[in-house]
């Protein structure tokens, strides 16, 4: 097989201009998060590095990673898809099936032999010989072995691949396990969520294609450049947080109001990700502005932590850890030591008569 090309040597054969690739590369760096001069060294990879190959495998899942994917903005999927990588293996969008389709992986891993990177969606079932996931006709969890021998780098997208998510929750009858627990000798990635944001998946593969590594990861294995931050430290609705007004309910006062909704369940105070900061569907939305609490669906484990709509009883913000009931009152006495004097006693008011209820917050009006 012969050389790859370069993305740049392929967008320019599709006719792109020069001064639309080097925007994108400055898009590209600002999704990232890094200095504009990094435009630079991306625009470098681009024109010099061949495309990397990329197996996207598919077990126990529902494709929901690969949907958000496709909406990505900054870059554009298509782009990331069609041009960045070289995609040899996606059985959700390639055109091949069967025996083409399967022989496109061992074309790809005998021609890039420690190169290419295997990227997994959803996670093999163990059970009774991994009978649970058979694509093109062999247990999952042996596709997934096969496949991964000779890859450079694994990504795990979302929490199906990274966790486990709702296959492996209790009682986990077809044994569903996280890809780290089956391969073990690879450099793995983890993009948890459920699924993952749209401009975390593409910017962890734009990452990797111009430096050539995986970025730089936190003790869980997520790469820091997305996961570094809970839901609630970039929160809109913090102030209502510091401010000690919350929602107690999804229809009274204080959720119309746009109060924080820590009361109502939102697990935002122990979940890292992005989506407080970087947003779904190019930056519009996301849960906790359509007033539905964080789910804390990017960290291990999430669909057996406790009740999606109960209060978090543990909160780690405040060193000692502080029970619930205490919450209210300690995030006022904050709000009144500092600059927020009036805010912070009318808190304290809240906590003596009933935690910040919405019904107070009328009265007061
Ligand atoms: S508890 Fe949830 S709604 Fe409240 S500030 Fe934190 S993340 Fe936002
Ligand atoms: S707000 Fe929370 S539950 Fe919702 S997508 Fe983000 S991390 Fe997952």
């Amino acid at each position: 097989m012969g050389r790859q090309e370069t993305f740049y040597e392929l967008i320019r054969r599709q006719g792109i201009s020069r001064r639309n690739f080097l925007k994108f590369c400055s898009l590209s760096a600002a999704s990232l998060g890094l200095a504009p001069h990094f435009a630079g060294k991306i625009a470098h990879a681009m024109e010099t590095k061949p495309r990397v190959p990329v197996l996207w495998l598919h077990g126990l899942e529902c494709t929901c990673c690969t949907e958000s994917f496709i909406r990505s903005a900054h870059p554009l999927a298509k782009d990331v898809i069609l041009s960045m990588v070289s995609l040899d293996y996606d059985d959700t969008i390639m055109a091949a099936a069967g025996h083409q389709a399967e022989q496109a992986i061992e074309d790809v891993m005998r021609d890039y032999k420690g190169q290419y990177i295997l990227a997994v969606e959803g996670n093999p079932p163990l059970a009774e010989d991994g009978i649970f996931c058979i694509p093109g006709g062999k247990p999952f969890v042996d596709k997934l072995k096969h496949v991964a021998a000779d890859a450079a780098a694994v990504i795990a997208w979302g929490s199906c691949a990274s966790w486990g998510c709702v296959q492996a929750a209790k009682p986990n009858p077809t044994q569903a396990t996280p890809i780290h627990k089956v391969i073990k000798n690879k450099p793995i990635v983890k993009v948890p969520g459920c699924p993952p944001i749209a401009e975390v998946m593409t910017g962890v593969i734009t990452y990797y294609v111009t430096f050539g590594e995986l970025p730089a990861l936190d003790k869980q294995g997520r790469p820091l450049m997305f996961y570094s931050q809970r839901v609630h430290d970039k929160c809109y609705r913090r102030c209502h947080f510091d401010a000690g007004q919350f929602a107690e309910t999804f229809d009274d006062r204080g959720s119309r109001e746009g109060y924080c909704l820590y009361k109502v369940g939102c697990r935002g105070p122990t979940t890292y990700n992005a989506c407080s900061t970087t947003r779904w569907n190019e930056g519009v939305s996301f849960p906790i502005a359509s007033g539905h609490g964080c789910l804390g669906c990017s960290e291990p484990d999430f669909w057996d932590n406790g009740p999606f709509y109960e209060r978090l009883q543990t909160f780690p913000q405040f060193g000692a850890e502080a029970t619930a009931n205490r919450i209210g009152a300690t995030a006022a006495a904050v709000v009144g030591v500092g600059i927020a004097a009036h805010a912070g006693l009318t808190a304290l008011r809240q906590a003596k008569v009933k935690p910040n209820s919405p019904a107070e917050t009328d009265k007061r009006a």
